[in-house]
């Protein structure tokens, strides 16, 4: 699925236990990291397609990942690191369903990469440009909303405080 997607989820199921503004954010980032292997477009379309949905998407990625969550954070070091493993697999789990390479052909996760390039993939899910992905993300937006009223926090807590400041100063 497209990043602002899988950055909403971390949102999303960063507002389920009580965190921090820090752990929030890192929830958007550790929902997105998987894509952190697309880097290589800026070196050459072969590198990112040597490595894109391959390097960062992966149990020994999240393992990875999740193992620094724990080493950043002092408190909920076991919540912040199992946070993160969820949240690395739920993106895996999206691009499986919302990712297809196009006429229904899946794009495969390497699980087990690099011990194995097996390809785990579902054949009812869709294309990346697909209409299920924009209600996916709408859908996600109106929970955005909701929780932006309701606990009076968005996403730009800490990305762009002053902003967020300036949402609630009518009110
Ligand atoms: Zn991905």
């Amino acid at each position: 699925m497209h990043i602002p997607t899988h950055v909403l989820s971390g949102w999303l199921i960063g507002n389920i236990p009580p965190l921090n503004k820090q752990q929030r954010l890192w929830c958007m980032f550790a929902a997105a990291a998987p894509d952190l292997d697309g880097l290589g477009i800026v070196i050459s379309a072969q590198a990112y397609a040597d490595y894109h949905h391959i390097h960062g998407h992966n149990w020994l990625a999240a393992l990875v990942i999740s193992a620094i969550a724990a080493g950043i954070f002092r408190s909920q070091r076991v919540l912040m690191a199992v946070m993160t493993c969820v949240l690395m697999h739920l993106h895996f789990f999206m691009d499986m369903l919302g990712s297809f390479r196009g006429a229904g052909i899946p794009w495969g996760i390497k699980y087990n990469f690099p011990f194995s390039k097996k390809s785990y993939a579902v054949d009812w899910g869709w294309e990346l440009g697909a209409w299920q992905n924009y209600v996916i993300t709408g859908i996600m937006i109106v929970i955005m909303i909701i929780i932006a009223i309701k606990a009076r926090r968005t996403p730009l807590e800490t990305l762009a405080p002053s902003l967020e400041k300036k949402l609630y100063k009518n009110e």
